[in-house]
């Protein structure tokens, strides 16, 4: 049987020799990136300078300078072996893309150079039908354009096949709507610094921009690739659909932060030694709460680039897998009963004079820039929680959010009790009229000393929050391990600008009604934010009922569903936000509305036929043959003459047997009924919004008598690997 001989080779396997102590990191470190560094060696002064300068006043680059590059970055490519590039996005799949094409180019005398121009770097022109567009493209205008992001690296990508060179792109229409993540993470990076340096400018007239950063923490499972492919469920929904919880599981939790198998240990050092080469700063390694599960994360970077760097060490991960025979799983809940995965985004500011703006001063002049940071961050994430929840939704997350594992589905700020009273006081003592004259200081706004040491040194948290102020920054929990993080930064970065352009008019209306001093101003602003947002505070345990009750008392909104909480999307003020800041179209809203309903589908819609099949094809064969070996002893008991008391466990076997048989089938059948009433139905939303409430109910049904029976079935007949094979390494 398949499960026996997966099992017997997974346990087989010898670790692939690998390379890790003959050199430093810094000898290896982003050696196939074309950095900056290496940029100026490829160009004159000149050039290098007008790239620059275009990338940090956001404007376009000329052909001339893109020509210039081109010729640079390729020559690199080539010196380093590449033979081939390819413009590499992030469509809404959710995966990566390429489009490869040679540099090689023939000539007329028979012969070929290597070519590759600014017009091969800046733009390409994929099929744009192979990727979801939710109705952009009309059929006669099919074609879709990657363009040259100039603020990610280009990279060389290595693989059996050679090394590609491989340049960041956006993907849009060829009626110039988005097609990806990349492209309004790019201009929500640019609407996020117009709307806040000039607050800033308040406070340190020197700075000139803003960056926003960003640090992943990136959880996954480790499984044997043999084991992986014994489970169709596995194989093609990233999950596994049934299977029983072992009895030594996560109950033990002795898993977290204990030794790292070898095998583990091995692939991790393996897939940082490729990050590193990849200029992806990876540095920490360690086990998650769950067997088997593990979590890596950067140093963090500008937002962009480490937006990159995920998506690129997600395929870095499957790569380094083949080659160590493991299947990487970035499933949000590839186990029941076992906790999931996410991926922590650590989100903050910082200035070009060296200054992260949630990092508490250590006097009240300076911490009043950050006081204004945190208070207006936490203003945007009241006003407009429901758009962060639709970031955070897919079929996947549905399974962790609102289990007690991970933040539930309603969201709310952590930020924890020093930082509460100083909220407090600020609503309390500042007064609603004129003059406020050195109010900090009266206020003792001396935060740093407040906020105790271990906070600062990012250790205590409230682990249950979906979003937490960590000492200095923000950590959004919510996201799910196999997410484009840039959904969650979009929305991040979008909502804060929207709060600081309002912050600045706020202040601004009362320096000019009332005379106010600016310094007053501004506290009597945050002093109407605090408390207009207290309602998304709250300190407790996320995880509990009480919360839940609470929350709702509260008016906060609790959508555990995807498609429901896709809804939130079309909210007209939410469509607003993203018009007013030029980061999505109220056509790009409905289009990604439409694709993401579309994705939820298919993949219940792909769930739910694997489900029907592994009963069909795989249990109820098993249970049934299962059934057949003790009848057949019953049959021989009886014959021997034995008393019926002397095979009463048979029979009861057998009844239980046909117990959860009868159920598996029903509901089986009865799921197949209602996907076909659901596959009536035309529109991806209400398509959507079909399966999940007449479809996905089964999947529980179905899975709690297949567990049964496999718990009741001969270990030697069951022909899927168990929980406690899968989940040992
Ligand atoms: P945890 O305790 O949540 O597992 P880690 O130390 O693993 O914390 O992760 C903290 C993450 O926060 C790291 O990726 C780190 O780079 C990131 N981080 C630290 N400072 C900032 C900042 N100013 N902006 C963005 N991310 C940051
Ligand atoms: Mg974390």
């Amino acid at each position: 049987m398949l499960r026996f001989s997966a099992f017997d080779e997974a346990n087989s396997r010898n670790n692939p020799e690998i390379d890790f102590i003959s050199h430093k990191v810094s000898d290896y470190y982003a050696q196939n990136v074309f950095t900056d560094d290496k940029l100026k060696n490829y160009v004159s002064n000149k050039v290098y300078k007008q790239l620059k300068e275009c990338v940090s006043n956001n404007q376009k680059i000329d052909r001339e300078t893109a020509e210039h590059i081109a010729q640079g970055m390729k020559n690199w490519a080539i010196e380093h072996g590449a033979k081939s590039y390819t413009h590499w996005f992030q469509p809404l799949t959710g995966l990566t893309a390429e489009k490869h094409d040679s540099f090689f180019e023939p000539t007329e005398n028979g012969k070929a150079i290597e070519s590759f121009g600014a017009s091969n770097l800046v733009q390409q022109e994929p099929d744009a039908s192979s990727f979801p567009n939710g109705g952009i493209r009309q059929t006669f205008e099919a074609r879709g354009y990657t363009a040259w992001d100039p603020t990610s690296p280009a990279f060389l990508m290595d693989s059996k096949f050679g090394k590609t060179l491989c340049i960041p792109t956006i993907f849009i229409s060829y009626t110039g709507e988005t097609l990806d993540f990349k492209a309004p993470l790019l201009k929500s990076i640019e609407a996020l610094e117009k709307a806040v340096l000039p607050v800033v400018n308040y406070f340190d007239k020197a700075a000139t921009k803003i960056t926003a950063t960003l640090g992943w923490e990136q959880e996954y499972f480790l499984v044997d690739e043999a084991l992986y492919n014994a489970r169709p469920d596995l194989r093609y929904t990233g999950r596994t659909l049934l299977g029983a919880i072992p009895a030594k599981g996560q109950q033990l939790e002795d898993h977290y932060f204990g030794a790292i198998p070898d095998r583990a240990l091995n692939f991790m050092i393996d897939l940082e030694r490729e990050s590193h080469i990849l200029g992806i700063p990876i540095r920490t390694r360690h086990n998650e709460v769950a067997p088997c599960q593990f979590e890596c994360a950067p140093m963090f970077e500008e937002c962009n680039v480490a937006v990159d760097h995920n998506q690129l060490l997600m395929d870095v991960m499957e790569k380094i897998g083949k080659k160590h025979k493991l299947k990487v799983l970035l499933h949000e809940k590839p186990f029941k009963g076992v906790n999931g995965s996410g991926k922590h985004n650590n989100w903050s500011m910082s200035t070009d004079t060296g200054k992260n703006l949630l990092s508490p001063g250590k006097t009240p002049k300076t911490n009043l820039l950050f006081l204004t940071t945190f208070v207006n961050v936490i203003a945007a994430v009241a006003k407009y929680s429901d758009v962060l929840r639709a970031a955070i939704a897919s079929a996947g997350n549905d399974h962790r959010l609102g289990a007690n594992e991970a933040p539930p589905a309603i969201i709310s700020v952590f930020i924890g009790k020093a930082l509460t009273h100083v909220l407090n006081d600020v609503a309390e003592k500042v007064s609603d009229t004129k003059s406020n004259q050195l109010l900090t200081e009266d206020l003792k706004l001396h935060i740093h000393n407040q906020i105790p040491d271990i906070l600062l040194d990012n250790t205590d948290r409230n682990r249950t929050s979906p979003f937490a102020f960590t000492g200095n920054k923000f950590e959004i929990r919510a996201t799910g391990s196999s997410a484009n993080c840039s959904s969650t930064m979009v929305v991040i970065n979008t909502i804060v600008a929207d709060q600081f352009l309002r912050f600045k008019t706020d202040v601004e209306a009362l320096i000019a009604k009332e005379g106010e001093k600016k310094e007053g101003a501004i506290m009597r602003v945050l002093k109407n934010y605090i408390i207009e947002s207290q309602n998304i505070l709250f300190e407790g345990d996320n995880y509990s009922q009480e919360w839940a009750d609470e929350a709702e008392k509260r008016g906060l909104k609790n959508v555990r569903t995807t498609p429901y909480a896709l809804d939130f999307w079309m909210v007209k003020e939410n469509v607003d936000v993203f018009a007013r800041h030029g980061v999505l179209s109220e056509r790009e809203m409905e289009a990604r509305y439409d694709i993401f309903n579309h994705n939820y589908l298919l993949k219940v819609q792909i769930e739910g036929r694997l489900i029907g099949e592994l009963c069909v094809n795989n249990i109820i064969p098993a249970a049934i043959q299962y059934q057949n070996n003790i009848l057949d002893n019953i049959l021989k008991m009886k014959s021997a003459g034995f008393d019926t008391s002397m095979y009463k466990a048979q029979s009861e076997l057998v009844v239980d047997l046909s117990n959860h048989l009868a159920q598996v089938k029903s509901n089986v059948d009865a799921m197949i009924e209602a996907r076909k009433v659901c596959n009536k139905i035309e529109e991806n939303a209400p398509k959507a919004k079909a399966y999940c409430d007449q479809v996905v109910p089964f999947f529980d049904k179905i899975r709690y008598h297949a567990d049964k029976l496999e718990q009741l079935v001969d270990n030697q007949l069951w022909p899927l690997p168990k929980y406690r094979e899968i989940l040992s390494l």
